[in-house]
């Protein structure tokens, strides 16, 4: 099993081959009992690895047994390496580096660190992001939490508007996409990209996620009226900075926002509303485990990589909206 590691070097020397790797991720999965993702079968014959690598010569593939199903699969079926041409190491390398860097890595970076093509590090990215998605929750959450909403994208020149100011709030979807977020104490976030930023919108996101009888703290926004029926809600003045809740505030949350357009104004630059949700996705899953070290971030995010594979078709199918991604030397990716 996997050492104790403190940096990129130490887990480079621990996964040094691919066998090693693919072991690593079989342990993980199954815990030495392979089962048929398929049906769920337990009884499975091993049969000769249908993975190219010279390092998994000797490795064994699984088929099931149920004679209605025999399906054929391997440790990486169903998983985000699943069909993927780049090496498990170099996955593994950038799956530290992606969750280790604070503000994000641009997949221009991840491919000069990697030695793989930007459009490779880019796909990595993606796939990596997508498994940062936010399980889905098994019971509503009963607390304190703060709400705000925030507008990313925009020409630069436009960016200023994302300060709130009376009335408008700058809440001008014009070229910018809303993005919701609700905090419980303690600095657990959730985003949700929306479409508009309207109590019937919003409304059903905290409904969904925040138990009856919890405390929500809002600012003005009018998105915000008839909480009331369903929570004790209270409203805190951003511009004067009146809180009558202690520490806890919108404010929390405009601490993530920060963060998070950081990360995509000046690492990304360019996100398009298409793929801003996978770029919440990984801003969130970092912060969320921001007290963790390292290491144990790596192997959280290792028992996040099966069952959501992305495939590259997925991720090309046709965008809403002409898009294009510029990284951070300009360079337009495709
Ligand atoms: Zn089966």
């Amino acid at each position: 099993m996997l050492q104790e590691f403190s940096n990129l070097i130490q887990l480079q020397k621990h996964f040094n081959n691919e066998l090693t790797c693919v072991q690593y991720l079989e342990n993980l999965k199954w815990n030495g009992k392979p089962t048929c993702p398929k049906c769920g079968w337990e009884k499975i014959y091993h049969i000769p690895t249908r993975l190219k690598h010279p390092d998994l010569a000797g490795y064994k593939d699984f088929q099931c047994s149920n004679k209605e199903c025999k399906k054929m699969f391997s440790t990486l079926t169903n998983s985000i390496f699943e069909g993927s041409k780049i090496q498990l190491q170099v996955w593994f390398a950038a799956m530290y580096l992606i969750s280790a860097h604070k503000k994000g890595i641009s997949s221009h970076q991840l491919a000069k660190d990697l030695g793989i093509t930007q459009k490779s590090a880019w796909f990595v990215l993606h796939r990596v992001r997508a498994s940062f998605a936010p399980k889905p929750i098994d019971q509503k959450i009963l607390g304190l939490f703060a709400a705000d909403e925030t507008f990313i994208g925009g020409k630069n020149k436009n960016r200023h508007e994302d300060k709130k100011v009376d009335n408008s709030q700058g809440r001008s979807t014009k070229d910018k996409t809303p993005v919701f977020g609700i905090m419980q104490t303690g600095g657990i976030i959730r985003t949700t990209v929306i479409p508009n930023t309207t109590a019937v919108t919003l409304k059903p996101i905290m409904k969904s996620l925040v138990e009856k009888g919890s405390i929500i703290i809002t600012d003005e926004w009018l998105g915000y009226n008839g909480l009331k029926k369903d929570y004790a809600h209270i409203r805190v003045n951003h511009k004067q900075g009146v809180y009558t809740s202690g520490a806890f505030s919108p404010n929390n949350v405009e601490n993530f926002w920060s963060i998070l357009k950081r990360g995509i104004y000046g690492i990304y630059h360019q996100v398009s509303p298409k793929h801003l949700h996978r770029y919440c996705y990984e801003f969130e899953y970092r912060f969320n485990l921001r007290k963790m070290q390292d290491a144990a971030r790596f192997i959280n995010t290792m028992k996040q990589t099966d069952g959501k594979r992305l495939t590259y078709k997925g991720l090309i199918a046709k965008p809403a909206q002409p898009e294009i991604m510029v990284d951070e030397d300009g360079v337009v990716i495709e």
